[in-house]
């Protein structure tokens, strides 16, 4: 049995549990299963500085991203509905959907690689739910409620002037932000100038829109005015992944029980060494300052996000009672227990060189991803002509240039040879960018060229310099013909 387990108070509360209740339970629910509020006090330090100067970039990005446009287009822009996709500036076609797919499988492995070393270090640090929650949201009601203490004897007292203004103001701007998430996550799809154009049309002349939007400003209120961490600890399924990614080689946040223990109260002037007592002096400062209503003390837990204020408030305690600072750190549980370094494992290894050729190949792709895709397609139900010892056949042809630049185009056959393209206006093609063009050609062959009723031809698209940009397959009818 490790020193840790043999700790028997949990979250300050003075009850004996067994050492392993706090696997079996919620912090933030008691035994009826009901939910228990969660006041954490502000927390202050340096890594909460270091946080909130990431979660100042990350907002400035997510507020900033929509008006920005790289090459004249969106820097990102998922329009789902008209299936226009743009990353970094590049379109994207349902057609390349194999190359995002693949994206993704490469950003799935890398959470993995990053969770598998560094644990839930994207949920305290990145996680757009944890940003929004205690960047904005929680900052809100601290400025309004006051701390810890304030806000509890504000939920105790009667609905009374004060009560009432408080929360009313808390709520009222809490939903004048979801309602500003809300819009820019449209912007993401839409684009910034269709948004504008609903906002200034009203609700009434796009009455669906107005109501996707209606909904989700309500989803977003209530996951930040009252669901708050439970997304973390009840819904997210990152979350659920902790327990099959980290190992004791996984850095996280943790209490290092083998100099913190045995916990006891903080008397001036006692050696407490000589006592037998370690450095934690049993302040439970860790415990209110946490936002998921753990007691870090206890061990990992699935509910802890990694958000890095029990380390922020155990340091100030650690520095006031003379102490070195850390008792609450980033560290694997390794390099606490057997005091080893962070070491990269076997399986660190085996995702991270799984990760290194997804992405070489993923970048393969997208260097060799065609400038334009072509398609010749046989209209319905048409059939061949046969005149001055040609055989001639009609396609419909759809170009999509996925370049920034308008390309002007020529067909020609590439297979067999001897075919002839009659365009019915000019032989170059201005297909414009980012554009779908189509049109329609006459191909004809010699008739004595043309041996099957059924033959695949190969038909190319040229630019102007005579470079191949896209060629298609397809096949070219002509008069039954006996076979000996
Ligand atoms: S235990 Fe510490 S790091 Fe984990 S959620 Fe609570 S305060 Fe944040
Ligand atoms: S803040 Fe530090 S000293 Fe205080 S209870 Fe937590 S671990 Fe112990």
């Amino acid at each position: 049995m490790s020193d840790i387990e043999e700790i028997e108070v949990r979250g300050g509360q003075g009850q004996v549990l067994d050492p392993e209740t706090y696997r079996d339970s919620i912090g933030t629910m008691d035994q009826s299963g009901k939910r228990k509020w969660v006041y954490p006090r502000k927390p202050k330090g340096k890594y909460t500085n270091y946080r909130y100067l990431v979660s100042c970039i990350l907002l400035l990005i997510y507020f900033s991203v929509p008006f920005i446009k790289i090459n004249g287009n969106p820097m990102l822009l998922f329009n789902v509905i008209d299936r226009e996709f743009f990353i970094f500036g590049q379109p994207f076609y349902p057609q390349d959907f194999f190359i995002l797919t693949l994206g993704a499988i490469a950003s799935l492995i890398f959470i993995i690689v990053f969770t598998i070393a560094f644990g839930r270090i994207f949920c305290g640090w990145i996680c757009p739910q944890t940003i929004f929650l205690e960047m904005i949201f929680r900052k809100i009601e601290y400025a309004i409620e006051g701390d810890r203490n304030r806000q509890m004897k504000l939920d105790r007292q009667e609905w009374n002037t004060e009560k009432i203004w408080k929360r009313g103001l808390k709520w009222t701007i809490y939903l004048v932000i979801s309602l500003i998430i809300t819009h820019f996550m449209f912007m993401y799809v839409v684009g910034y100038k269709e948004v504008f154009r609903i906002v200034s049309e009203g609700p009434f002349a796009n009455p669906t829109n107005f109501i996707v939007m209606i909904l989700l400003t309500a989803a977003f209120y209530f996951v930040f005015a009252w669901f708050r961490e439970q997304v973390c600890t009840l819904v997210c399924p990152y979350g659920r992944l902790q327990g099959v990614l980290i190992d004791k080689d996984t850095v996280n946040v943790f209490y290092d029980f083998k100099r913190g223990e045995n916990r006891a109260k903080w008397r001036k002037g006692e050696d407490r060494k000589a006592a037998g007592k370690g450095d934690c002096i049993d302040c439970h400062q860790c415990v209110v300052v946490c936002p998921t209503g753990i007691d870090i003390r206890d061990g990992q837990q699935l509910e802890c996000v990694n958000c890095t204020a029990c380390i922020d408030a155990c340091d100030e305690v650690m520095e006031k009672v003379g102490l070195p600072k850390g008792l609450i750190r980033y560290a694997t549980e390794n390099e606490i227990e057997k005091e080893t370094k962070f070491k990269f494992t076997g399986r660190m290894k085996g995702f991270a060189l799984i990760l290194v050729l997804l992405t070489g190949f993923l970048g393969y792709l997208l260097y060799n991803r065609g400038e334009m895709e072509a398609k010749f397609i046989k209209p319905a139900g048409s059939t061949f002509f046969v005149r001055d010892g040609k055989i001639t056949n009609t396609y419909n042809y759809t170009f999509l240039n996925k370049t920034n630049d308008k390309k002007i185009v020529t067909i020609r056959v590439i297979e067999p040879k001897h075919g002839e393209v009659i365009y019915s206006a000019s032989s170059k093609i201005t297909v414009e960018r980012d554009k779908i063009t189509k049109g329609t050609v006459n191909i004809s062959f010699p008739e004595n060229e043309m041996n099957l009723s059924k033959q695949n031809i190969t038909i190319g698209v040229y630019d102007m310099k005579g470079n191949l940009v896209d060629s298609y397959e397809t096949y070219f009818e002509g008069p039954f013909k006996l076979q000996f």
